[in-house]
């Protein structure tokens, strides 16, 4: 596992637990009040309470993070060629590997994996498949990644001009992060990194279209079920990547495009997927971009209680009344998530069901 503490040193896989306790006690101790909440404390102590979800999922799953990551990788890869053979999207030719620089012309690029098509290998001689940076490879997030990256490997069997975006970056979601990664990984991580790699705040246009892309397949598949994208992968994978960009393009044109006519047959374990993707997408498409907060409007949308008076919830809470106003203001006029009339009461909290899907987050803020 590559974790460095806080003087840069690499942790090793033992004493991970020991220094998360240790870290979890410094930011509930740095959040207390000092006398009071501002906007730090609540950082704190919202860190405290990650850090404790993080130490919980790091016990309960450690034999997914204890054994070694590349010995891990090696077996993940075999499992996720025998998944896509029996989709019937066989990706026999493509190969793995972990580099320290990607080949060239690729050398300069900084992503965590990188996918070579048909077209690579014969314009620069490279070898069709997933490198995944060493610098770059993560615990559970890295198997998850090699699983969507080799689909893309489907994609680029056959030479073309187009690139892997849009629509196939969706579908490379749901095969891959989902109903393949589904199968070696504890499904709530892999619902996990899904949704925090595709709605993290702020985001780039470049990561924006990560989130774009897995709606248009969303769409596809509440419109054609799993069957009907397996259909359509296979198709695209004989035909090539002009394919997709077609769908893509009915889609952006509000057409329901013409889905491949198929009966295909798709594995048990497939299907035994197909309702727990379904409630991904369902959640995914609902999920609300905008609900980022500070973390002193976080702890204030989580905790008050309609009909209490704004001057009381200071009290209870022990928060620095000032900070707390403006943050009662982002509450108010930002994301209109709670009103406070009626001589200081709070009369509207909208916020207890964006707490209870934790749609609603918090931004990291600086401290110094
Ligand atoms: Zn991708």
């Amino acid at each position: 596992m590559h974790a460095l503490d806080a003087t840069g040193v690499e942790l090793t896989q033992k004493d991970l637990l020991a220094y998360l306790e240790s870290a979890i006690e410094h930011f509930n101790t740095k959040g207390k009040p000092t006398p009071t909440v501002g906007q730090a404390e609540a950082f704190y102590q919202l860190i405290g309470e990650d850090l404790t979800t993080v130490r919980s999922l790091l016990t309960r799953y450690r034999e997914f993070w204890e054994s070694p990551l590349e010995h891990r990788l090696r077996s993940t890869f075999d499992l996720i060629q025998q998944s896509m053979r029996e989709l019937g999207i066989p990706i026999d030719y493509a190969q793995f590997g972990i580099v320290d620089k990607y080949p060239s012309p690729y050398e300069e690029l900084a992503f965590w994996a990188m996918n070579f098509d048909e077209t690579d290998r014969q314009r620069y001689g490279l070898q069709i498949g997933t490198r995944l940076r060493r610098d770059f490879l993560m615990p559970f997030y890295s198997e998850s990644l090699l699983a969507h990256e080799l689909v893309h490997a489907c994609f680029g069997r056959v030479r073309g001009t187009k690139l892997a975006r849009g629509l196939e970056e969706g579908i490379a979601d749901i095969f891959g992060h989902l109903l393949i990664a589904g199968r070696f990984l504890p499904w709530e991580i892999c619902e996990n990194i899904l949704l925090s790699t595709r709605c993290f705040q702020p985001q780039s246009p470049f990561w924006m279209n990560y989130a774009e892309s897995l709606r248009q397949a969303s769409l596809l598949l509440f419109e054609s079920g799993l069957t009907g994208l397996i259909s359509l992968a296979r198709k695209a994978q004989q035909v090539g990547r002009d394919y997709l960009r077609e769908i893509e393009h009915d889609l952006l044109r509000g057409t329901m495009p013409a889905m491949p006519r198929s009966h295909c047959k798709i594995p048990d374990w497939a299907i035994q997927s197909s309702k727990r993707i379904l409630d991904f997408c369902r959640k995914f498409l609902a999920f609300p971009q905008s609900l980022c907060v500070s973390p002193l409007a976080y702890e204030i949308a989580s905790k008050a209680r309609v009909g209490e008076n704004f001057s009381s919830l200071c009290e209870r809470l022990a928060l620095d009344q000032p900070q707390a106003e403006k943050a009662l203001s982002e509450l108010r006029e930002r994301v209109f998530l709670m009103i406070v009339c009626d001589k200081d009461t709070i009369s509207f909290n909208e916020s207890p069901i964006y707490v209870d899907t934790r749609s609603l987050r918090y931004t990291a803020i600086d401290t110094q």
